[in-house]
């Protein structure tokens, strides 16, 4: 899980590209490049290790580029090198491509790139990706978006990709399967990054990309196709957060930051699920389940192990907790009258996500415990039950994972109270006790 950025509109973009990349450092890496828009050749620049040996290397002479993309790698193919850095580029050094995730057939691809004469720079899998792109946008009439469109059906795996041509250097095309993107939408100036959190100093306003889905930003523009090319209407939605959520606000780390959060958070998921009325959206008949199956990840399925025993206690149903990542290697894995939870602090766990799709198929009704509404997860589950924590930053979960159990215990003892397995009295008791929690921390 690393960083991705793109930017551009009517402003210089490498600050905001290095400030976006800062943004999203929490989430670990071991390099760090930009590529800036430039006329005839783009202006690429990589360095192994923080951040900062990038900004070093970059020197005075920074073109005054407007667009531009910028990426932070976790090495999965080819060891941390300033060569395996990103972006890759073509040939020609016209177009430059970054990627976060896998692409699993890259050695197929790479041998009939190089069959066709195209030399590679590095050993990632992501290289192929750039010369694919190369090639194909030539059959495509200089079309970036449409060959992104091609491209990403010769390929398998998970992937958010960004693209960026010389000859058009203000169009930014990205594309996203099973790993997180979204836009954001400015004045005169368009984002793509991998979280909010890398733009939310600029702009409030963003849309959510579905799974493969090609974006095309320009500084007045954001078109989203599916893979046939056909026009996507996108939802807009406004970021809640606002950028101190992203700044460590004077401690030493995020992660005390976050601990020192806890009470005052909490106080809103009490207000939403204990004294609000949340769970009524949840439309499930509670003395037909036989079942709930808990799937999740991490600290997430932390929170799992608690939830089984409240949720039995709470609710007289059988509850069943694995972790997402092997059930989704199971066959039988279905019960009759049975409900899925996931739980995920980003709602873009990968193995939970495919998890919640193979409950799914089996026509499981679905319920998500998310910090992020707008995420993979939360696009496809029938009910998202929202913890309401604020950005968690800290890789090591806190405040996100207080959040999760409160929202469980709510959801227990309103399955509890319907069912009839706990009385009115009981119910008040346990809320009146739980809604002491932000004070006793
Ligand atoms: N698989 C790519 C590489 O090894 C991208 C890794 C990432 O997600 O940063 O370069």
């Amino acid at each position: 899980m690393c960083g991705i950025v793109g930017y551009t509109g009517r402003q210089s973009a490498i600050g905001h590209l290095i400030e976006g990349l800062r943004r999203l450092e929490y989430r670990g890496y071991d390099s760090a490049g930009i590529a800036l828009g430039t006329p005839n050749k783009l202006y690429v620049e990589k360095r192994a290790g923080k951040l900062v040996n990038l900004e070093n290397s970059l020197g005075d002479a920074i073109p005054a580029a407007t667009s531009g993309i910028g990426h932070t790698r976790w090495a999965t193919h080819g060891g941390p090198s300033d060569k395996n850095a990103h972006p890759h580029c073509d040939n020609e050094g016209k177009l430059a491509v970054i990627h976060n995730g896998i692409i699993e057939n890259y050695s197929q691809l790479r041998i009939e790139l190089e069959s066709r004469g195209h030399t590679f720079d590095s050993e990632t899998d992501t290289e192929s990706v750039a010369h694919l792109l190369s090639d194909l946008r030539k059959s495509h009439k200089g079309d970036l978006a449409s060959a992104m469109r091609e491209a990403v059906k010769k390929l398998r795996g998970s992937f958010t990709l960004l693209a960026i041509h010389s000859d058009n250097p203000e169009v930014i095309v990205g594309v996203r399967r099973n790993s997180p993107l979204v836009v954001g939408l400015g004045d005169g100036e368009n984002f793509l990054a991998s979280d909010v959190s890398a733009f939310i100093e600029y702009t409030k306003r963003a849309v959510a990309l579905g799974q493969d889905e090609v974006v095309t930003i320009t500084p007045n523009l954001v078109s989203v196709t599916d893979l046939k090319g056909r026009e996507i209407v996108t939802k807009e939605y406004e970021i809640t957060w606002d950028s101190k959520a992203a700044e460590k606000g004077g401690f030493t780390h995020f992660m005390l930051k976050e601990i020192y959060q806890q009470p005052v958070v909490l106080e809103q998921t009490i207000k939403k699920y204990l004294t609000g009325n949340e769970l009524d959206k949840v439309k499930i008949d509670w003395n037909k389940i036989d079942s709930i199956k808990i799937l999740a990840c991490g600290t997430a399925y932390y929170s799992g192990l608690v939830a089984k025993y409240w949720l039995e206690e709470l609710t007289n149903i059988f509850v069943d907790l694995e972790v997402a990542s092997e059930f989704r290697y199971r066959r039988n894995a279905a019960k009759k009258n049975e409900i899925t939870i996931v739980i995920s602090q980003s709602g873009e766990t990968l193995d939970t996500l495919e998890a919640l799709r193979k409950t799914q198929s089996y026509g499981q009704k679905t319920i998500a415990i998310l910090n992020t509404e707008n995420s993979s997860i939360g696009r496809i589950a029938d009910y998202i039950l929202p913890i309401m924590v604020g950005p968690e930053i800290g890789v090591a979960s806190t405040k996100a994972f207080l959040g999760q159990l409160m929202v469980i215990a709510a959801l227990g003892l309103d399955i509890g109270l319907k069912k009839g397995n706990i009385s009115q009295n009981r119910f008040e008791t346990l809320t009146a006790e739980l809604s002491k929690v932000p004070n006793l921390i």
